[in-house]
């Protein structure tokens, strides 16, 4: 390649532009690396200069960090990068520098050699800041000369506008990611109920596209004195499930308790209210939490931390804030479908489960006891004489007592048992997976407790009875509507029998009855039910 020398003539300088041409073609086919090098490559032929190269400001640091060069010898364009510039005073200035030969600049020292001396250093000035600096070496004849100086201002005007337009394009596609990772959460939070893979996709979508390691979704408890993790990514598994957090406690609680967001580039830097945060406990000093919001009132926060190269940028905190707004949304949106599931399944009057999700429950509890050989018993229940009790004391009176009776049965059984009204002042109960003795024992113990309890007013209290059927698999039947039959007529056997009392077939009797012997005859003390069983006889 021929030397140039701009004063030579007018077909020299038409050259030139022919090279700039190049660098545009450049820029609009190849990688920003491939456009700079070309500029690196026309700023040394422009100048006679053996080695050149540009530098970039980090956005984040500010540190000038070399992007490409032309005659160092670098072979892949990842080693351009090792090379970053430390704190140089003149590098924030928007003059040229000549660096002599004879002088050398010693904060150069992280430079290529090439250019601690004898070299030429033009700023990428964008927007009256400088953004980068384009830098010729080897000049043997002192600095440029006005215009080859007036050259590679054009040329580093070129950088900038390369740099500047992969800067855009840079933020550009971060928010098409964005905005394609929230459609997908949107779609997902359309298309299912499934709250944890909607927050899984969020906790994903934040830390991918703020290029942190670790994003948390915690929840305050219905007490709403207490946050837990509710899912997050990059948080060992041990912390998830034990980490608890008092509001108004380290950062988290504290945001849940302002309802503030917190934004530190540097948690050492936390004072005052945001005692209780840990420096050590972060990889980088950088965090974000936002409040999780949902009809004015703070349900969760969202932390995301850790970030793998420098702080968290505004954009990064704009860009969570979207992903708090759809969390807090899905959180909501999950614990509406909840409530109205909760309201299609339960009993207005008695909070007990109606007849239809019984039949349902009763459906796969049946199924599940086939699979795994296990004992299941359907109690049912009828209030004796309860229009007696409607007549004499009203209806009011009666439903107050069909309450009581509910909050009676679900207080007797473990929280995994169904509890039914089956029909007026019927109530039906479905127990998994305990002994034949210990189901009898439960129905005598609900008899007992039904005799004994009051019900209404202290001074007018009412007193009632009630009568049971129990029907048991595999003694008494293998499937449900059997079971049901069966515990119904069994029931109705206690009527004919006088009330107040438990009837069972004889082989559940007889079954009750084995499993009570060798424990009576060892002497054991045997345990009631399953393991974990709270049933207590
Ligand atoms: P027994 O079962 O011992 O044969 O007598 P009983 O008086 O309980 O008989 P029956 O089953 O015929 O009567 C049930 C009564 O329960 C009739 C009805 O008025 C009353 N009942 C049903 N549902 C409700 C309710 O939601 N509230 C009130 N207060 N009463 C109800
Ligand atoms: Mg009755
Ligand atoms: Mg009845």
């Amino acid at each position: 390649m021929p030397v140039i020398r701009p004063a030579d003539n007018a077909e020299q300088v038409e050259h030139v532009m022919g090279l700039l041409r190049l660098l545009g073609e450049a820029q609009e086919v190849s990688s920003l690396s491939t456009a700079l090098r070309a500029v690196a490559e026309v700023a040394s032929l422009l100048t006679d200069a053996t080695e050149a190269g540009v530098f970039v400001a980090e956005e984040e640091s500010g540190l000038m960090r070399m992007v490409a060069s032309h005659g160092l010898g670098l072979v892949a364009a990842g080693d351009n990068s090792v090379f970053v510039l430390g704190i140089v005073p003149w590098l924030a200035s928007e003059d040229s520098r000549f660096v002599t030969a004879d002088e050398g600049e010693v904060e150069l020292r992280t430079a290529p050699a090439a250019f601690r001396k004898g070299s030429f250093w033009t700023p990428l000035v964008q927007g009256g800041q400088t953004v980068g600096w384009l830098v010729v070496a080897g000049l043997s004849d002192g600095p440029p000369d006005s215009t080859r100086l007036k050259f590679l201002r054009l040329t580093a005007i070129h950088a900038t506008t390369l740099i500047r337009g992969m800067r855009a394009q840079t933020a550009l596609n971060l928010r098409v990611e964005a905005l394609t990772t929230l459609a997908e959460v949107g779609q997902t939070l359309a298309s299912t109920l499934d709250l944890d893979r909607v927050l899984r996709l969020i906790v994903d979508g934040v830390a991918r596209l703020s290029d942190a390691t670790a994003c948390s979704i915690m929840l305050l408890d219905e007490s709403r004195e207490t946050l837990r993790i509710r899912m997050a990514i990059g948080v060992p598994e041990e912390v998830v499930r034990t980490a608890v957090r008092k509001i108004g406690e380290g950062i988290s609680g504290r945001v849940a308790q302002t309802g503030e967001p917190v934004f530190l580039r540097n948690i050492a830097d936390a004072t005052g209210g945001l005692r209780g945060c840990n420096p050590d406990r972060y990889r980088s000093p950088s965090l974000v939490s936002l409040p999780l919001r949902s009809r004015g009132q703070v349900i969760g926060v969202l932390n995301v931390n850790d970030k793998r190269e420098g702080d968290f940028s505004a954009e990064d905190v704009n860009l969570i804030m979207l992903f708090a707004n759809q969390a807090a949304f899905a959180i909501d949106n999950a614990r509406l479908h909840d409530q109205l599931w909760q309201a299609s399944v339960t009993d207005g009057l008695t909070q007990t489960f109606v007849h239809a999700h019984f039949q349902r429950r009763l459906k796969e509890l049946v199924s599940a006891a086939a699979v795994g050989q296990d004992s299941l018993a359907v109690i049912m229940m009828d209030i004796d004489f309860f229009k007696k009790v409607n007549d004499q004391f009203g209806h009011p009176i009666g439903d107050v007592v069909l309450q009581g009776v509910a909050a009676l049965l679900r207080r007797a059984v473990r929280s995994n048992d169904v509890v039914a009204r089956y029909g007026g002042e019927e109530f039906v109960l479905i127990l998994s997976k305990v002994p034949y003795r210990v189901v009898l024992a439960v129905a005598e113990r609900l008899r007992k407790a039904v005799e004994a309890a009051t019900f209404g007013a202290r001074e007018n209290p009412v007193r009632i009875t009630a009568s049971f059927g129990v029907a048991m698999m595999p003694a008494d039947a293998t499937e449900g509507t059997e079971l049901i039959r069966l515990a119904d007529e069994n029931l109705y056997a206690s009527k004919r029998g006088g009330r107040n009392r438990v009837t069972s077939s004889d082989a559940v009797r007889h079954l009750a009855e084995l499993e009570l012997a060798p424990a009576t005859a060892s002497g054991r003390v045997e345990r009631a039910g399953s393991p974990g069983t709270e049933v207590d006889c």
